[in-house]
């Protein structure tokens, strides 16, 4: 049977501070050499998920900006593809509204409530790089985004629950990232995965799902596949509100974390 792991990045891949993916290393090359399928599924863009892939050697299908769309590299599945438009490398199965549409819908809210919203859209790389931590570089990637908006707010947790509340009246999704909030319009993580899945078995028969998440944001990812992981934010600490039957939540932070349970799910190499 064919296996496939769905994998956030950020906090799970990926170290949460640091962005580095040194302590999945080991546990990267292992689903490689068994011909694993590793598919990204992060909020992270598509500039910034390209720059992984290219140097972790990852060739396989990716979900990107929360579900915003999926890209299947050209020449992955050998069966036609509907539905999908095509662009240099790549079949595009796009999901979320347009960002310039989930940023109209933030603007709106910001007017009707007098509340600033802050988002990627109204910050200069150099501003998304100081609040994330992320290398002025990949701060540019970052920025360029294509459905879904982080978003910071000020103001008191009444104000604060109104605005979300707005937001999902507005018709968009709304989940919390740490210290920020992220938005997309029509989509999320479990719906794109619920996609590509349809193409893996079209092609493969029958599939066994992994997915590994440390945040809200991973719960419709975590809720979609058969073995759901769920990774430590925290020494001894796991994100509140994903109690899934059957979620594996493993021992260790992050890629600590994630590698532990591949190892566990995949054996030596
Ligand atoms: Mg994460």
């Amino acid at each position: 049977m064919k296996r496939v792991v769905f994998t956030d990045l950020d906090g799970t891949l990926l170290d949460r501070f640091t962005y580095s993916y040194e302590k999945s290393l080991e546990a990267i090359k292992l689903l490689q050499v068994k011909g694993v399928p590793i598919i990204f599924c992060s909020a992270k863009t598509k500039a910034e998920q390209e720059e992984y892939r290219r140097e972790l050697g990852i060739g396989d299908p990716f979900i990107v900006e929360n579900g915003g769309a999926v890209f299947l590299p050209q020449d992955y599945f050998a069966l036609p593809i509907s539905g999908a438009s095509s662009i240099p490398g790549y079949f595009v199965i796009e999901l979320g509204l347009a960002y310039e549409e989930v940023r109209k819908v933030l603007k709106n809210v910001e007017r009707e409530q007098g509340i600033f919203i802050r988002g990627f859209g109204d910050m200069s790389a150099e501003e998304v790089s100081q609040k994330t931590r992320l290398s002025p570089r990949c701060a540019v990637l970052a920025s360029q985004r294509a459905y879904d908006e982080p978003f910071y707010l000020e103001g008191d947790s009444d104000q604060v629950k109104q605005v979300l509340d707005n937001i999902e009246k507005a018709g968009l999704r709304w989940t919390p990232v740490g210290s920020h909030y992220s938005t997309v319009g029509h989509t999320d993580k479990g719906k794109a995965i619920k996609i590509l899945l349809e193409l893996f078995k079209r092609e493969f028969g029958e599939v066994e799902t992994i997915g590994v998440g440390d945040s809200q944001n991973d719960l419709s990812m975590l809720a979609s596949v058969d073995v759901p992981v769920l990774v430590q934010s925290a020494a001894d600490e796991w994100v509140a509100g994903i109690d899934l039957a059957g979620i594996y939540k493993v021992n260790g932070i992050g890629p600590e974390g994630w590698s532990k349970a591949i190892k566990e799910l995949f054996g030596d190499l």
